[in-house]
């Protein structure tokens, strides 16, 4: 009997690698690390910074303030977090939720890429400067701030079809008011952003 190894059985596979990994120092302090969540079978992946403070008790995706946010956002364009598969970079929490240095994410970025590949989504959203720089230089798209690329629609072609790259302010970005344009909250930047993105390819 031939036996071809699902994607839920890759995915399973990483989880098991990344609660060993020591990689990099972050396994010294992390306390559960946070592999990804939802379906293999979706063809949107939505890819954070870092584990926070709440996710590295529980190992969930996205369950502090930015998380809230996050499914604002997601509600606002008629997604929920069942049609989404949601990761970050890093897979273990940075104590003070220090920026993820370069060498942290380098050791990381496998788990990443091979999440990737098993999901092969058509959609990937890059949440914030960090996570959009770095899904950016993996595929050679050069990358200047995200105050001038957010919003915007990056076409690229991947190993296995097209993928259309959606990089985004962090949603925690709207847990801080506003953005000095007294008026327009960065909530209302971030639903507008998400509606000219992913809303317009979904509706
Ligand atoms: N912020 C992130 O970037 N990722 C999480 O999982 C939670 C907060
Ligand atoms: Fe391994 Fe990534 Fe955790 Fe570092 S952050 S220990 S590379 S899983």
């Amino acid at each position: 009997m031939t036996h071809t190894t699902s994607k839920d059985e890759m995915l399973t596979h990483i989880a098991k690698e990344v609660n060993l990994c020591k990689k990099c120092l972050l396994h010294q302090t992390r306390n559960i690390p946070l592999i990804g969540e939802g379906k293999s079978a979706v063809n949107i992946m939505i890819i954070g910074e870092a584990p926070g403070y709440y996710e590295n008790q529980t190992g969930k995706a996205f369950i502090g303030k930015a998380g809230k946010i996050l499914d604002q956002l997601l509600d606002h364009v008629h997604l929920s977090r069942k049609d989404v598969y949601i990761t970050n970079v890093l897979k273990c929490h940075p104590p003070r939720n220090h920026d993820p240095k370069p060498d942290e994410i380098y050791a990381c970025l496998d788990y990443l890429e091979r999440q990737i590949k098993i999901i092969q989504p058509t959609i990937i959203m890059t949440l914030g400067r960090i996570a959009s720089k770095t899904i950016f230089s993996k595929v050679s798209l050069p990358f200047s701030k995200i105050c001038e690329m957010h919003g915007k629609t990056f076409n690229i072609k991947a190993s296995y079809g097209q993928v259309k790259i959606f990089p985004q302010y962090h949603p925690a970005t709207a847990c801080y008011a506003t953005t000095g344009n007294g008026n327009i909250s960065m909530l209302d930047i971030l639903k507008e952003d998400f509606e000219k993105t992913i809303g317009k390819v979904l509706n």
